[in-house]
């Protein structure tokens, strides 16, 4: 038995013709942003635009489609900012921007732009829940050449502030690297984008959809311009998208009340070997965040006691001054243990237009642990995508 949408589907691809696989990337390059002649608004009436998801990427990229003008913008999505659940990254992310994208790669040009966003935003609009933090990459030999060692480009591509590696190198640790960060609370963060959403006028829905044609339906009386698809971990069971290549990804992290020196990350320890840790302090309120390693592949959204342990000491021996007292484990004031789990995509993050029939169907997801440090340069792209667009028909694109 197929469901209403995929029913839908089927028909209109009798009717129409099956066309919506021909997809171009979205690069950096084939997306500058297209400047409208000198004092002329859009002529046509608003063009309609549903944003499917509610995370960070969603709400981005119907953040900047809202500043056009001639868009209606429509954010429907199963989970929206408030909401907790093991499916909705957005929400759990520590939040910080770290040198993990190559230099050169389209994700290393979205890194630089929201970069300037949300530097703006820490000097500015402390209402959004944005910081700036010291930070301290370490790293062991055999992670050089996979991990973010290349903090000094970074940097300089961040316009941030970068200090040569200290001299009092941790055991079993080959490089060092300071800089200055940034760092989010996603809840004030997440909060903050809706609000600039709802004073643009766009409209807040909530709706689950089986199938990626049931949304160019959504408007009963109003054709569906473009649908800009930020499902993140939903993308793989979405029908009409069904991307396999979407790996949940799943990190835990102990949240505790003491206050960390910096931003500390290291690639493994003495202690633990291999596991990877960090400890940052979210800023306004959102604690200290004590993170494991990143789990490829796993679903498994259940708390690890062991695991916490591990995560608590090697986070007390990367940062001494969480140890009150020389208390260990026991002077950490814990707060909560969580996990999250995250969208990667091996062939890397898919930010891609198609067309669906009449309506066009750019994708924004699979942004793995960047998600929160792409989001302003992946939004940009598909909004000068739909902007440039904008008086084109997609069915003559096939
Ligand atoms: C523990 C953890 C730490 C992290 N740390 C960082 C960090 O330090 N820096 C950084 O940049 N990033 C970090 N990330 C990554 C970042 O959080 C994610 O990349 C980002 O949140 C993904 O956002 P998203 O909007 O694509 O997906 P999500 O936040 O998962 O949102 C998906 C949206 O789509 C909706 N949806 C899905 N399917 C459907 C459907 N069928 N119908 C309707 N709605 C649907 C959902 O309801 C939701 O609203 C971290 C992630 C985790 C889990």
């Amino acid at each position: 038995m197929l469901s209403r949408g995929r029913r839908i589907y089927k028909v209109q691809k009798e009717l129409l013709g099956y066309n919506h696989r021909k997809s171009v990337v979205l690069s950096a390059e084939n997306v500058s942003p297209r400047t409208p002649p000198d004092g002329a608004g859009p002529a046509s009436p608003n063009k309609h635009v549903v944003v499917v998801g509610a995370g960070v990427i969603g709400l981005t990229t119907a953040l900047l489609l809202s500043e056009l003008p001639g868009y209606s913008v429509i954010v429907m999505a199963k989970h929206m900012p408030g909401d907790i659940d093991i499916e909705y990254a957005s929400p759990m992310a520590g939040a910080c921007f770290m040198p993990f994208s190559a230099p050169g790669t389209d994700n290393a040009s979205w890194d630089g732009s929201s970069w300037y966003q949300f530097k703006n935003l820490a000097l500015n609009h402390p209402e959004a829940g944005v910081s700036f933090q010291e930070a301290e990459v370490r790293l062991r030999e055999e992670d050089l050449n996979h991990l973010p060692h290349k903090c000094a480009e970074y940097s300089l591509l961040m316009s941030s502030s970068y200090a040569p590696p200290c001299t009092k190198i941790p055991p079993g640790i080959v490089q060092t690297t300071t800089f200055k960060t940034l760092v989010i609370n996603p809840s004030v963060y997440l909060a903050w984008l809706v609000a600039r959403c709802i004073e643009r006028g766009v409209v807040f829905q909530r709706k689950k959809f089986e199938h990626i044609i049931e949304v160019k339906l959504s408007l009963p009386h109003d054709s569906v311009f473009a649908i800009v698809n930020c499902t993140g971990l939903g993308a793989a069971s979405l029908g009409g998208v069904d991307d396999l290549n979407v790996i949940p990804t799943l990190q835990q992290f102990v949240v505790v009340s003491n206050e960390a020196s910096k931003l500390i990350f290291t690639s493994g320890s003495s202690k633990t070997g291999d596991e990877m840790c960090s400890v940052m302090n979210r800023p306004a309120g959102g604690g200290t965040i004590l993170a494991g390693p990143w789990h490829l592949s796993h679903w498994y959204p259940q708390v690890d006691p062991n695991a916490a342990i591990r995560i608590m000491e090697q986070a007390l021996e990367l940062d001494p001054s969480l140890n009150v007292d020389g208390k260990g484990i026991g002077g950490l004031n814990i707060m909560s243990h969580e996990i999250g789990i995250t969208a990667s995509r091996p062939l890397g993050t898919r930010v891609q237009m198609e067309t669906l029939f009449d309506t066009w169907l750019i994708h924004n997801y699979g942004h793995g642990a960047a998600g929160f440090q792409n989001s302003f340069g992946a939004a940009s792209a598909c909004v000068n995508f739909i902007n440039n667009n904008r008086d084109i028909d997609p069915l003559t694109q096939v």
